[in-house]
Order: structure tokens, then sequence, then C-alpha cells
């Protein structure tokens, strides 16, 4: 069984080995464009910034060893050939042209693997060309963004979108002394991926290391200089840049499955079933140029992440030697750190399930990572959004400088079997005071949505909370922490009370009935019981700030 794998990035190389491993006879050929096979792309970040010192860091094993052709040869048999690009399928007689050292060559298959990868999004702009505008999606991105900033000295830089990718390069730079400004579009960072207070969390972080924030803003021109970038002009304002990281996405590269004429989706990617399998039974793709079924929806979805390329990789492999695996769909789950922060986020934001049509429900639990009397614990906020209709959980955002990602994933698997919020309030998770409170946030969240469910709790997310206070509707703020906490910090701008919950029972007399009461204080616990208690003693129109002050906008 001859077998060619196009791109050996995550999902080529994967399918190679998988194939590799369970068919030690087949010839199995890797063609890489670039110099630099199974290079850990997600790294790069941190290669830019120095944390990773040399690019081949990216491409070694725990043990140290370099995956190069030589190490794919010897530990796999499995040639790969870099710098070699393929040019055209020939689907006829199962053929691929490449060219390698300048000249052309074919390559026979039985089996054709398409894992191509992703392009980014090109922005049209004047000077969009100039010399100092980079993406940094490539190994020889890094490399040149690193020799820049060891030749040359780099004051500013402009970086073009508030996504993953785009905050992990703010980090990079800003840890290398420059002054960088993050240029965003939308009126939020992260905008397909986190809900706005959620987002706002990450925007307050990074500004406080340093970094400066546009949203709502366009870019008009770069300002060039001999060939090179100078500035770059935003909503008719000049920002000074000697260099310019556009990180607006990427988009599936399917020039080579286009030319040989395989069935594309309206989106453009390559279109495959459920086996991976393209329009033509011999080709298989996977990675970053074919989308995914999103499990909530239904719906195809384009989500280039790197965990999805090597589950791909997989399948694929399988099914080229023989096998009948089949790969359902994506979560978007996704997790990266900023400074010293984590932000990760599973399923559909609460935005985005409204618009596929779900009823959603949400919770925010903000506090410690862990017990709070165990010294070092952090805190952290999680949202979690589930259905009203039918209780199931939908998606979590979490943030924050503790420990995220146990609560993103938990929720991740429960999205995944179909688990509602009354699973998850009581599920078996593990606790000592070093790990959780006894109720982790995952329950707690899952219990305060089942509250709202079961009547005994209406939120009001800080959102909405802002937006009819901002119209002008006469909404009673009821702040319930110390006299002390509320002095020290509370709602800005608007009117709030200050009773603490332990006078709260004896001041009710103090209270409109006649109005709509919000209570509010650090974190949600003493807002709860305040809510609890005015429900209790017959107010009808109580609300509770979802996320407390922790979240405030
Ligand atoms: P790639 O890794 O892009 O490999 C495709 C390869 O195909 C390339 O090497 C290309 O040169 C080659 N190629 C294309 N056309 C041809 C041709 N005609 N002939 C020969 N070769 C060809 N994902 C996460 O899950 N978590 C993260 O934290 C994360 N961080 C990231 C940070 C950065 C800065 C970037 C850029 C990406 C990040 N990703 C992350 C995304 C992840 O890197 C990609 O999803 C993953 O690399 C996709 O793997 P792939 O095999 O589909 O494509």
């Amino acid at each position: 069984r001859e077998i060619v794998v196009v791109g050996g990035g995550a999902a080529g190389l994967k399918a190679a080995s998988r194939a590799r491993r369970r068919d030690e006879e087949a010839e199995i050929t890797v063609i890489e464009k670039g110099e630099y096979p199974s290079l850990g792309r997600c790294g790069l970040p941190y290669y830019v910034e120095g944390f990773v010192h040399d690019i081949s860091n990216l491409m070694e094993t725990l043990s140290g060893d370099v995956r190069d052709e030589e190490y794919f040869k010897k530990v796999k048999n499995i040639n790969v050939l870099t710098k070699t690009e393929a040019l055209s399928i020939d689907r006829k007689r199962k053929a691929v042209k490449i060219s390698r050292n300048g000249r052309d060559d074919e390559l026979n298959y039985d089996y054709l693997v398409l894992a191509t990868g992703a392009k980014p999004v090109r922005l049209s702009v004047k000077g969009v060309d100039a010399d100092g505008i980079f993406s940094l999606t490539s190994a020889e991105d890094a490399l040149k963004i690193t020799e820049m900033w060891m030749n040359e000295s780099i004051e500013s830089a402009v970086i073009i979108g508030g996504g993953l990718i785009g905050l992990e390069t703010a980090e990079a730079l800003e840890r290398l002394d420059i002054d960088v400004t993050i240029v965003e579009l939308k009126n939020q960072l992260l905008w397909n991926s986190f809900d706005f207070e959620m987002a706002e969390l990450v925007r307050k972080c990074i500004i406080r290391e340093g970094v400066k924030v546009l949203t709502s803003t366009t870019v008009q021109e770069f300002i060039t200089e001999d060939g090179k970038v100078k500035a770059v002009r935003v909503n008719e304002k000049i920002l000074p840049a000697e260099l310019v990281i556009i990180s607006i996405g990427v988009e599936p590269r399917t020039e080579l499955a286009e030319s040989a004429g395989l069935e594309l989706t309206e989106k453009g990617a390559i279109k495959v079933n459920e086996y991976l399998q393209t329009s033509d039974p011999f080709i298989y793709a996977g990675g970053d140029c074919v989308e995914n079924i999103n499990l909530l929806t239904g719906k195809h979805v384009y989500t280039p992440l790197g965990s999805t390329a090597n589950k791909h990789g997989r399948i694929i492999g399988d099914n080229i030697t023989g096998g009948k695996s089949k790969w359902r769909g994506v979560l978007c789950t996704s997790i990266f750190r900023v400074f010293n922060a984590d932000a990760g986020r599973t399923g559909l934001t609460e935005k985005q399930a409204r618009e596929a049509g779900f009823d959603p429900v949400i919770a925010i639990s903000p506090g410690p990572d862990r017990a709070h009397y165990y010294p070092g614990f952090k805190p952290i906020r999680l949202k979690l959004i589930a259905d009203r209709r039918t209780r199931k959980v939908l998606g979590a955002q979490a943030f924050g400088l503790g420990v995220i990602d146990k609560r993103i994933d938990v929720i991740a698997m429960a999205i995944h079997r179909g688990a509602t919020v009354d699973d998850l309030a009581e599920v078996d998770l593990a606790y000592a005071p070093p790990f959780s409170a006894a109720l982790d946030h995952v329950i707690h969240a899952g219990n305060i949505i089942k509250n709202k469910l079961d009547g005994l709790l209406n939120g009001i997310t800080p959102v909405e909370l802002k937006r009819r206070l901002d119209a002008g509707e006469d909404l009673y703020l009821l702040d319930v922490r110390s006299q002390k906490e509320f002095e020290a910090r509370r709602i800005e701008g608007y009117e709030v009370h200050n009773i603490p919950l332990s006078e709260l029972r004896n001041r009710l007399d103090e209270l409109p009935k006649d109005k709509e009461i919000v209570t509010i204080c650090a974190i949600g616990t003493r807002s709860y019981e305040a809510a609890r208690l005015l429900m209790n003693k017959g107010f009808e129109k109580v609300r509770f700030l979802d996320g407390a002050l922790a979240t405030w906008v």
C-alpha cells in the first residue's frame, strides 16, 4: 500500500505515524514544503518571547529527539520530504506532482492524505505588504520577528486582531519591552469565543500588564517609509509601529484540493464525511484544511486547532489502513495563557447559544480555585451556560490566576455526554483543600442554574444590568457587603444602597416594594443569601447580580 501525505504538520504526521503503527508494510511518504516538519506551531509565541530557546525545541520529542527527516526514517520508516511542494493531483492516475530542489517529480498513491493546514486571512488595506508586517503562523515568521527584534530597535508594535493568537503574541512582545497595542474591530476581545463580561476580564488583565487595547477600531492603512512599516492609521488616529502582527484569523488552505476538483464546503474548506474522506474515496483530509461539526448545533464550524488536527490524523491513519473510525465533531474547547492568567472555554457562549435557537440560562461562579483557607489560593471566574428547556449544559468559559483547565475539561466532558445541570450538581469530583472547595465551581455553577430553573433565584447579567441602567431604568441596587468593603470598592456611576447582609433582616422596611431590587456582593454568596431572604419575605422583583462585583463590567 502506498500512502502519500501532503503537509508535515500535526494532522499529516499523526496520520502517517498512526498508519505506520497499524501497517508495517505500507510505503509512507510525507511531503512538506517548509523546512520544519512536526513543528509545534502553538509554541511560536513562546519562541518569540524567548521562553523557548531554539525553534528546533518545537520539533522535539519529550526525550529530546528532533523530529526531522532522519528521525522519521529511522524511528518510523516514514519518508519525510521537506522543502518539497505538492503542485497538483492527477486523481485518475492516482499521482501527485511534486517540486523538489527545483525539479518536478511524481509520487503514486493508493491513498492520499491532504493535511495542508491553514493560511492567514489577508487584510486588504494600503501598505499591507511593507516590511515589518507579519502574521505569526509559521517558523519563518517567528524567526524573522526574532531577527528583527535582535537587529533593529523596535519600540512599538501593533497587533491586529484580539483573538487567542493576537493575545499570546501581545504578551510575547510586551515581555520583550515593546510597547504593544492591540487593535480589534469588534467591541470586545475574543469575539468568537467569549461573552463580553468574560472577555472584559481578559482585557483588564492585559491592560494591567501594559498592553493597550483599542476595540471597535478599524485599520485604515499602514504608513510606510522606504518600504518599511512606520505606523498604522486606525479610526483617524496614528499608532507608531515598527512591527505589526496581523492575527485576524486563518482560512483553510485548499488550492491543491480545489484544482483537483474535490468538493469544498460553502465556507471554502475541503469537504469531508464522518470518516474524513473527501469526495474522492481515495483521498482523505484533516486538520486546519477541513471544517468540523459542532456537536451542539449540528452545524459546520471552522475551528483550526492543534488538538483537533491530531485527532483527525489518528482517524485518517486508521481509515487508510483498513479501519473504519468515525469523527463526530467538536465543542470548540480551547485554552490559553496571558501573562499570569488563564482563559478557557468550551461549547457555546451565551450569545452563540441564543443564536443557535437555545434559551440560555447562565451562572457565573467567582471565587478561590481551592479552599479559601488554604494558603496560596488564586481567584477564578467560571461562567456556565445551560438550556432552559432541556436543562442540558451548553458551554462554559473560565478566567483567572488559579486553575481553570480542569473545570473547563470536566464541563467539556459533561457536554460531550449530554449532561444536564442536575448531573453537574451531583457529579462526584475529587476534593481536598489544596485542590478545590468542597463544592467545586463546576458543582456550584450547576447549583446556581438549578436554583434559577427551579424558581429560587432570578439573575441579571452584568451586561444586561448596565444596559438597563444606562437606558434610565430605575432599579434599586442593593450592595450587601460590609460598610468597609462598600467604601473601598463599589459599582461606580450609579446609585447603590448599602445594607450589610447581617443587618438586612432588621432593615427590610427601607427597601422599596415596587422596584426591581438587584442584590450585589463580592462573589455572589452573600447576594444569594440576600436574594433568598427578600424573596421569602415577599419581595417580588428580586434579582441577583450574576458574577457579582468580581465580574462587573
Ligand atoms: P499545519 O500544522 O499548519 O501543517 C500544514 C503543513 O502543510 C504546513 O507545514 C505547510 O507548509 C504544509 N503544506 C501546505 N500546502 C502544502 C503543499 N502544497 N505541499 C507541501 N506542503 C504543504 N492550537 C491549539 O489547539 N492550541 C493552541 O494553543 C494553539 N496555539 C497556536 C498558536 C499559534 C501562534 C498558531 C499559529 C496556531 C496555534 N494553534 C493552536 C493552532 C494549531 O497550530 C493548528 O491548528 C495546527 O497546527 C493544525 O495542524 P495541521 O496539520 O492541520 O496544519
